[in-house]
């Protein structure tokens, strides 16, 4: 099943629902739907991980997904 990938967490057996990439030039991070193929330079993520996302200080981080409304972040 090519699309049983796992999230790429130490320690965590979810499924992977997105793909974490980075620009460490650009100092910019992107969280898209899942890859169709996985990629040595990116991480594939759960749900709850991909959600709980944190990045280093001083890094972007850009949401591209369109899995969920954002009903959370109604600041
Ligand atoms: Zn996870």
């Amino acid at each position: 099943m090519p699309n049983a990938r796992q999230c790429t967490r130490p320690g965590c057996s979810g499924s992977a629902v997105a793909t974490l990439s980075f620009n460490h030039e650009h100092a910019t991070a992107w969280l898209d739907d899942l890859a169709p193929e996985s990629h040595p330079s990116t991480y594939d993520l759960c749900k709850r991980h991909a959600t709980h996302l944190s990045v280093p200080k001083g890094w972007e981080l850009r949401d591209r997904r369109n899995l969920v409304p954002h009903l959370a972040f109604t600041a």
